[in-house]
């Protein structure tokens, strides 16, 4: 918190939208529509679609066609002041933030504040964890997976070392929520469908993803018949589905698993290891828990009152994943009516301090191809038909309707045929460990994090 009062240049406006995910998305439009003006302020410039990203880690869409600029989005409403920055603290007295912009620390007065920004993976105190994992929030995350499984099929053709192989065969999913459902079905399709057309000597067979969930269920909060035909899926398509068992520890070789029923651990060795075990609220939610004396509860997250305002302030609003209320889930839907609820109370649609009413669309998660489930109410789907509702609603909120266009066209090459358009090495395959580089690798790398190289260097 230190150095708001280094910050110099100030100036005002009536909303500050703080992050450009859902939520923020939503608040925005919704303000702009009604002619409000607003300063929306990210540390990303991309409004980042994050249900899609395990299709860019595993070469179906690119980062392009689930990431468009906020900015290009917001351009035609000219009360929309989109600025590249991170907010990093707030002074409720004053009704002003304090952000970084290009080398400089600004502020910028408010009458109204709307924080939307995120969450990040949870390690649940074991943050060195973050450096043996792969994980998958980000665009750099979901790229560097990809350059990852693509260096893994690569070294596992060509290596004659059989203990290697089968160590760079080897994927450990880390929680069987919705991003570890998806991408361990997603490796095993691979392997089955893509790698195995152009690398002859890899069979299906040869590739092991174990995916580790400590609730005795994949998808626990869908339940029932639902949880129990995605882990029979999942199981038939070859993925190796552990319930009720916790990874106790990681290291560069593997993880040690544990079952706290039966005190039986044991060891797993993988090359890679992702991980996707929950949530933890972004660094902004701790300053606001700060300075306005919010409580925050298990991942950081604050606790907002029914209408969102965030601890003693009337005018600080926090939606989205970085609060909880009522035990909702920390998905899209929650960000977008939390944000759009927020904004009308702003633009005086509904009065000031009406609690929110979240609307239940269903939910829905996808195993893989040609599976998944979807929950309406009492209706619940299993199979194609959920499969191809999953990808009509996600094309539907995907931003724009080139991205729309594209990933049709992209969803037809992968799922009905063999083709995974973005695994283009050029666009950036880890480069092969010689025993040159691996004698300075330092301790703290990891394989995906090392620069791009192209397939013919
Ligand atoms: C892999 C994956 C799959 C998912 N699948 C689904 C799904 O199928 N269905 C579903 O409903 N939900 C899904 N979710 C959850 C959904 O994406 C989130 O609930 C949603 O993105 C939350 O929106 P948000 O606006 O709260 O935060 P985010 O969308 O995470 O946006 C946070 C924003 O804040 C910005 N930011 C952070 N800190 C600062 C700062 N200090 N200053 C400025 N900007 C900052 C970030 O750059 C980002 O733009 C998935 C999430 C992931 C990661």
């Amino acid at each position: 918190m230190d150095g708001a009062d280094t910050a110099t240049r100030i100036d005002r406006t009536d909303v500050v939208i703080v992050g450009s995910g859902f939520g923020a998305l939503a608040t925005a439009k919704k303000l702009a529509k009604a002619g409000t003006p607003f300063v929306l302020i990210s540390e990303t410039t991309e409004h980042l679609f994050q249900p899609l990203l395990y299709q860019v880690a595993t070469g179906v869409l690119s980062p392009g066609e689930i990431a468009p600029s906020v900015r290009a989005i917001l351009a035609e409403y000219p009360q929309a002041d989109v600025r590249l920055g991170r907010v990093v603290d707030v002074l409720p007295e004053e009704n002003t933030v304090v952000y970084e912009a290009g080398g400089q620390r600004l502020r910028l007065g408010y009458k109204y504040l709307v924080a939307a920004t995120g969450a990040r993976q949870a390690y649940f105190g074991r943050d060195e964890f973050a450096d043996l994992t792969y994980a998958l929030k980000t665009v750099e995350d979901a790229e560097r997976l990809r350059r990852q499984i693509v260096r893994c099929f690569e070294e596992a053709h060509v290596t004659t070392d059989p203990e290697r192989r089968k160590n760079l065969l080897s994927f450990i999913v880390v929680g069987a929520g919705p991003t570890g459902v998806e991408l361990a079905g997603q490796i095993k399709e691979l392997a089955q469908r893509y790698f195995a057309e152009s690398i002859g000597n890899i069979r299906a067979e040869d590739v092991t993803v174990t995916l580790v969930e400590g609730a005795d269920k994949v998808l626990p909060p869908f339940g029932g018949k639902l949880s129990e035909y995605s882990k029979e899926s999942l199981e038939k398509s070859g993925v190796d589905v552990v319930l009720g068992t916790m990874v106790t520890d990681i290291d560069e070789h593997g993880a040690t698993l544990t079952t706290p029923t039966t005190e039986e651990t044991r060891r797993l060795t993988a090359e890679t290891i992702i991980w996707s075990a929950g949530i933890q609220a972004n660094d902004f939610a701790d300053v606001l828990a700060e300075r306005t004396g919010c409580e925050t509860v298990r991942g950081g997250r604050l606790l907002v009152d029914p209408d969102f305002t965030v601890g003693r302030s009337d005018d600080i609003f926090a939606i989205g994943d970085m609060v909880t209320l009522d035990n909702l889930p920390a998905q899209s839907p929650f960000a977008m009516q939390g944000g759009r609820h927020v904004a009308k109370m702003i633009i005086g649609k509904v009065a000031m301090g009406t609690p929110f009413q979240y609307k239940d669309k269903g939910s829905m998660a996808i195993i893989n191809r040609f599976r998944a489930i979807t929950r309406v109410g009492k209706i619940e789907l299993t199979g194609f038909i959920a499969w191809v509702l999953w990808l009509a609603v996600h094309l539907v909120y995907l931003v724009g309707f080139r991205n729309r266009y594209i990933a049709v066209l992209s969803w037809c090459g992968s799922f009905l045929g063999h083709r995974r358009p973005h695994f283009y090495y050029a666009q950036g395959a880890a480069p092969v460990p010689t025993a040159e580089n691996e004698a300075t690798e330092t301790k703290d790398e990891r394989p995906g994090d090392k620069e791009a190289v192209p397939a013919s260097a």
